[in-house]
């Protein structure tokens, strides 16, 4: 199977402070990867590293590598808005620009150099369409993304993050602000992006992790404590702590 992203050995700290302690996992190109374990042992910290949101940040001291088709992000001497245009990037809290509908993916393809390259009302149909939210919302993109339902909101996220063509993905907890309902929808379009995506969820919910990824990943403490298919790590996990935290005995 091809590696999408392959995670070497990778060390952060911010200031004297070692939040990964060697983390080393690949991510199949293609597919679904939950990262779950407790609050505070990396996991966001591991996910902003791939798309080098810390560069920005002087305490930070990072080793390793991370390598996207086997090349080097970490090493890179490109911009790292290069790389993100390949790594897209949903929070936790959905952040549409305040401005309309339309305009918040509009302006993304700006803000990315693309709106010369692409048919710009075309691209914003095919993002909202991919995201469930073109039948949805009819002709009414001219409203303030604001005024959407946090569902909404973070569905257009997405398709911000898409419609610039990314190859992968990463969520950090997309659902934990949203309703079941909502969430629901989500899960359903995780699903269907990863045939055209690859896709690194963070994710709180194990229910979620079990119904969207193929593979699982728990961390503890800076450490990739397991890392195997998602029904190896939720029906046979091999190492203690994994399966004390899958079973809800933490
Ligand atoms: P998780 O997402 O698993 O809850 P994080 O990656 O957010 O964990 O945080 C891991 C550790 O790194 C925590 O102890 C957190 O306090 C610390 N941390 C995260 N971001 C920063 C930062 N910008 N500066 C200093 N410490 C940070
Ligand atoms: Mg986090």
């Amino acid at each position: 199977m091809e590696n999408k992203i392959e995670i070497k050995d990778i060390k952060l700290s911010f200031g004297t402070k070692e939040v990964l302690k060697g983390v080393t996992m690949q991510i199949p190109k293609n597919s679904v990867v939950a990262l779950i374990g407790p609050s505070g042992c990396g996991k966001s910290t591991l996910l902003r590293s791939i798309n080098r949101m810390h560069d920005l940040n002087p305490d930070v001291k990072i080793t390793g590598d991370i390598l996207l088709d086997g090349e080097s992000i970490l090493q890179s001497k490109k911009d790292p808005t290069e790389i993100r245009r390949k790594v897209g990037m949903v929070f936790q809290r959905p952040n549409p620009f305040p401005k309309s509908i339309y305009n918040n993916i509009a302006y993304g393809l700006k803000i990315n150099e693309l709106d010369k390259k692409v048919d710009v009302k075309q691209a914003v149909q095919s993002a909202l369409e991919d995201c469930y939210l073109w039948d949805e919302l009819g002709d009414n993109l001219k409203r303030s993304a604001l005024e959407m339902s946090g569902g909404q909101q973070q569905r257009l996220c997405i398709a911000r993050a898409i419609a610039i063509n990314p190859e992968v993905i990463l969520m950090d907890e997309p659902c934990s602000a949203l309703d079941p309902i909502s969430t629901a929808k989500i899960e359903e379009l995780i699903l269907r992006l990863k045939k055209d995506y690859t896709i690194i969820i963070v994710t709180h919910n194990m229910q979620q992790a079990i119904r969207t990824a193929d593979y699982t990943g728990f961390m503890y403490l800076g450490e990739l404590v397991e890392y195997g298919t998602t029904q190896q790590i939720f029906e046979n996990p091999k190492e203690e702590l994994t399966k004390r935290y899958v079973e809800g005995n933490f």
